[in-house]
């Protein structure tokens, strides 16, 4: 028996040295220490032995049996070390993340799609038009026939002598009576071009809202209801507009719109030359001329028509004094915005 141990505990050290592989000393701990094992098998017919054999086996069995273990976890570690470690996944989230670089819009988009929206409630629709336009469109068809002093005022850069970058967005009235026939009720928001040197309320491009509303018995009354209502919910609820006579070649009677000023609240301040009140748009009840240019009867159709500075606005909104800061793209002023 004790020789049977001996040898038993011999052949498992060498099987085990010998193993190829981790699968292969799992295999020995199961034929040697598994529970229908050789070990067990031994100490099984250990009780067969005599009283003199029997501690002296057991004990032996015992030490062979802890040196077997021994060698097999041995082998395994040496196994399991020379296997290629994965790869740990390192997430440390203690470290800061990477902050994406949030664009913004420029208080220019902003302005416009406020006003938009604020003129879509009050029902009106978006049109646009292209910034290259024909004389016809920008002067002919809005009554500045060639050699009208009006001319001067939109005066704009020349392509050809018939096509120009247009000086107002008033041609996209033009082109929406052309195509449609009353009621219409659109805005036109877009650039526009004059041939103006750079200060600080001039810039050779900028932009404008056109807005036109053709039905019967349209009045100046709707006019005003109109821009007051856009006015107060883009300015804030407490502006107030008034209406200034004045002339456009396209409209009869025309008025200069102001609004209460935005920084002094109408008090009076170096902003508005201490007036309390800043001109912003041109207005007008459409003028005869301008049907008859589009084909539309103006004995059963009347109409208004503003064009508004988004540029301005954006200015008096945001308390910009100067328009050509607009226009720089520093980050430095678009970041307060
Ligand atoms: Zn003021």
């Amino acid at each position: 028996m004790i020789e049977e141990i001996k040898q038993a505990g011999q052949r498992a050290l060498e099987e085990i040295e010998n193993a190829q592989n981790a699968e292969q000393v799992e295999q020995l701990r199961v034929k040697y220490l598994g529970r229908k094992g050789i070990f067990k098998d031994l100490m099984g017919r250990m009780a067969g032995l005599s009283a003199d054999e029997k501690p002296l086996a057991g004990k032996l069995a015992n030490e062979t049996r802890q040196a077997v273990e021994q060698k097999l976890k041995a082998k395994a570690a040496e196994f399991a070390a020379s296997q290629p470690k994965p790869v740990k996944e390192v997430f440390d989230i203690t470290i800061p993340g990477q902050r994406p670089a949030f664009g913004r819009l420029h208080p220019i988009t902003r302005a416009t799609n406020e006003l938009v929206e604020i003129f879509a409630r009050l029902g009106f629709e978006v049109v646009y038009g292209p910034e290259m336009e024909t004389a016809f469109h920008n002067f002919d068809a809005l009554n500045i026939p060639d050699e009208h002093p009006a001319r001067d005022d939109f005066d704009t850069f020349f392509i050809k002598d018939d096509i120009l970058l247009r000086s107002h967005t008033s041609p996209v009235q033009v082109r929406t009576m052309l195509e449609r026939k009353p009621p219409l009720r659109v805005v036109a928001p877009g650039k526009v071009f004059r041939r103006d040197t750079p200060d600080a309320s001039h810039y050779p491009v900028f932009h404008q809202i056109e807005g036109l509303a053709v039905d019967e018995n349209i009045t100046l009354a709707d006019l005003k209801d109109v821009l007051d209502k856009a006015m107060k919910t883009f300015f804030g609820p407490d502006t107030r507009t008034r209406m200034r006579p004045s002339f456009f070649p396209f409209t009869e009677p025309s008025a200069e719109v102001d609004i209460s000023c935005t920084f002094c609240r109408g008090k009076g301040c170096p902003a508005c030359q201490g007036k309390g009140w800043t001109e912003l748009l041109g207005a007008g009840m459409v003028d005869p001329n301008v049907f008859k240019a589009v084909g539309i009867d103006s004995e059963k159709y009347t109409g208004f028509a503003f064009g508004m500075g988004i540029d301005r606005a954006a200015m008096y909104r945001f308390g910009i004094t100067d328009i050509r800061l607009l226009f720089d793209n520093d980050l430095r002023l678009l970041n307060q915005l």
